[in-house]
């Protein structure tokens, strides 16, 4: 378990963020800490910008002006960024909210919003999926938050942009087999790919989760084409949308990802 307190209330605040400093919090985070997690003046808190590391603060100034924290000690500092980026068919409102927030849980490094052929969603409130983001790290104690990307057609992710980074390609119509042992085969293949000295560092991933009515046959012959795709089953049962992002990031973090390697 990361050595880290999950107790102590966390906000994510885009300041600078420096020793023996007093920062100023917005009404919105005033309410929260005040009248939601009812802090006192004087009562503990963590702040993170998502650039430098994890801060130890204090309440103050919660009178009549606007409230304040003085900023102590560094706790950690700001970790190495991933690159997991997580491609998914938007979802209708609080099935995206739960998708983003799992996604950014389990280490997405970019959020994707990618309209596929049967997605049922035209329009993707980028502001929400932020706000829902940083929601999900400042729970879990994620310091940095993903890229919130605009949605972009099936086709772009199709071609061969980024060719670099090993696309998991989770399709509901796979036959089922091992997907550990399809990922874990991927591995050598994605890792010749990159250049000499990134060879021992982290494979550039990504998972694509599609809509809620499956990909579309052209869809999936597309991603035939396509370099350094690895197609995997989630099972003998067909998952809700929201369900298998989970699990295949589960497996993709546990196989390929930060799951097998601290720090
Ligand atoms: N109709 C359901 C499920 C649609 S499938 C819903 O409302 O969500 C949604 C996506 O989840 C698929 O396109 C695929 O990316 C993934 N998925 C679901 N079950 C899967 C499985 N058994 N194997 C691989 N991917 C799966």
């Amino acid at each position: 378990m990361p050595a880290y307190d999950i107790r102590t209330p966390r906000i994510y605040l885009d300041a600078p963020l420096a020793g023996a400093s007093e920062v100023a919090l917005d009404r919105d985070r005033a309410n929260y800490l005040l009248n939601v997690l009812r802090l006192k003046r004087g009562d503990a808190l963590l702040l993170f910008n998502g650039r430098d590391g994890e801060w130890q603060a204090r309440l103050a100034g919660t009178g009549k002006r606007a409230l304040t924290a003085i900023v102590g000690e560094r706790l950690r500092e700001q970790p190495r960024p991933r690159d997991l980026h997580f491609l998914f068919a938007p979802l209708k409102h609080a099935r995206l909210d739960y998708l983003v927030q799992k996604a950014v849980e389990m280490g997405a490094s970019r959020l994707q919003p990618v309209i596929t052929r049967h997605t049922q969603v035209a329009r993707v409130n980028l502001d929400r999926m932020r706000a829902n983001a940083i929601e999900a790290a400042q729970q879990c104690g994620i310091l940095t938050l993903p890229e919130v990307a605009e949605p972009v057609a099936f086709k772009t992710i199709a071609g061969s942009i980024d060719a670099g980074r090993l696309l998991v390609f989770c399709d509901e119509e796979a036959e089922v087999k091992d997907p550990v042992a399809a990922l874990a085969a991927a591995r050598p293949s994605a890792q010749a790919l990159l250049p000499a000295e990134a060879a021992r560092a982290a494979i550039p991933l990504a998972v694509l989760i599609g809509p809620e009515g499956g990909f579309a046959e052209d869809e999936r012959e597309a991603l035939r084409q396509r370099p350094n795709v690895v197609r995997i089953s989630l099972g003998p049962r067909i998952l809700r949308a929201d369900t298998a992002a989970v699990a295949a990031l589960a497996l993709v973090q546990a196989v390929l990802g930060d799951w097998r390697t601290p720090g």
